[in-house]
């Protein structure tokens, strides 16, 4: 039986991941589970799986899990802070590791679990968008492998040669197609963007997430973001990256060939299906999500994507042609704004701007090592607060 340890549990990517491994108790257990601060579901996913380990970055949350389990009389050790969702990402009782922890927070737990030579499940972007580099080499240093988890990137591991040697051009390879479903104002005409609100931006027509990646996806920042993290996967300049806007989300990506050919995965937008192939990987197994009914899609249709009023994709593929310290404050930047605008400080037109005013002054360096990232991240968040107060003082 393989352990596993799922860093955020709690999250929407851990609860699908524990559902794919309910499905197979044979095959599978629970080696470590962390979370952040939600004890309550914590504690009912360690009565059902009954990990080794049990990691609050919380430590009051930490308390309280320890508190019940003990009356629970379970066994589970319960580890806080940093050092505790260390210890979850690298205990050796799991050859597998799914990193789902939201944000940068995510960043030194998934490179931990990449060090130790595990399989490292890949959710987080965050690891690959601010310090790709380092996991790539971290994961080639130690021979661990990565199995990318963001449905785009599973498609193209699924339609790449195997086996695929993370962060170099498989040979043959022409270029890689990203699909993106355009999100709630594909049709919005620009004058009316000024006006969307907060929760219409998080009303994804397709998929069902969080509410900050929801906005990444109606910026079509989110693309952006994959695109850098599929130049860092899979060895290819951002010239080699088209995005496609595909509005029935049921082609994950593509990959085309020197001859020609393209590949591409098919399949219900589910996470679950992404996180069973990494799981089972090389072998195939049950995920619990449906058939793909082609008849009922009907239609699959392909259109370019309208970067006059989407520049959030414009200015991520610049980050990705700059290189270095570039993509960390473009996400640091967003994640600023995007809060901005979900707290109804800024409005959706305003993101993108945000983002530009950070990475015109950005000055770029290269990324060596976990501090450099960090710092980059904080620079651009408080270019991103100073652009924020600008902006406040001229229109008031
Ligand atoms: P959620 O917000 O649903 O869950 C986040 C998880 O991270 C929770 O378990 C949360 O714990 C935990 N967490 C947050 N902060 C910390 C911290 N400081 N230390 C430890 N744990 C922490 O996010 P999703 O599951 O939607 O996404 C997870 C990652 O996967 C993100 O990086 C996202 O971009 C990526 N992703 C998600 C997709 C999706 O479909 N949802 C698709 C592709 C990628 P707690 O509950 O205690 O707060």
């Amino acid at each position: 039986m393989g352990g596993v340890a799922i860093l955020g549990s709690t999250g929407s990517i851990g609860q699908s991941t524990l559902d794919v491994i309910r499905r197979h108790p044979d095959r599978f257990h629970v080696e470590a589970l962390a979370a952040d601060r939600n004890d309550g579901r914590l504690l009912e996913q360690c009565l059902e799986f009954r990990p080794a380990i049990a990691a609050m970055a919380s430590p009051e949350a930490a308390n309280r899990l320890e508190g019940a389990l003990r009356r629970h009389g379970l066994a589970t050790r319960v580890v806080s802070g940093r050092d505790g969702l260390l210890e979850a990402a690298a205990c050796a009782g799991a050859g597998q590791v799914m990193a789902a922890i939201v944000g940068a927070a995510g960043l030194e737990p998934t490179l931990a679990a990449a060090r130790s030579g595990k399989r490292v499940l890949l959710a987080n972007k965050e690891s690959l968008v601010c310090a790709g580099r380092l996991l790539v080499d971290a994961v080639a240093a130690s021979g661990a492998e990565l199995v990318p988890i963001d449905s785009e990137h599973n498609a193209v591991f699924q339609c790449m040669p195997q086996p695929v040697h993370i962060g170099t051009r498989s040979p043959g390879v022409r270029r890689i197609v990203l699909t993106a479903s355009g999100g709630p104002f594909r049709r919005t005409p620009a004058e009316a963007l000024e006006r969307v609100t907060a929760e219409q931006a998080v009303a994804h027509p397709n998929w069902r997430m969080g509410r900050k990646i929801s906005v990444d996806s109606a910026t079509l920042m989110n693309k952006g973001l994959e695109l850098i993290e599929a130049c860092l996967l899979f060895g290819v300049g951002p010239e080699r990256v088209d995005v496609v806007v595909h509005p029935q989300s049921v082609v994950h990506s593509m990959v085309e060939y020197a001859d020609g050919s393209v590949l591409a995965q098919l399949g219900n937008p589910d996470m679950r299906t992404p996180i069973a192939h990494a799981l089972g990987w090389p072998e195939r197994i049950e995920s619990g999500v449906e058939s793909l009914d082609l008849i009922a899609v009907g239609q699959l249709a392909f259109e370019a994507p309208d970067m006059e009023r989407f520049p959030c994709l414009r200015l991520a593929r610049e980050a990705a042609e700059a290189g270095g310290t570039a993509p960390a404050a473009l996400n640091a930047a967003n994640e600023v704004a995007v809060e901005a605008f979900l707290g109804g400080r800024l409005n959706f037109t305003g993101i993108a701007k945000v983002i530009d005013s950070v990475l015109q002054r950005h000055d770029v360096r290269p990324v060596t090592s976990l501090e450099e990232a960090f710092a980059a991240d904080r620079r651009a968040r408080e270019a991103a607060r100073r652009a924020l107060d600008e902006r406040e003082a001229v229109s008031s």
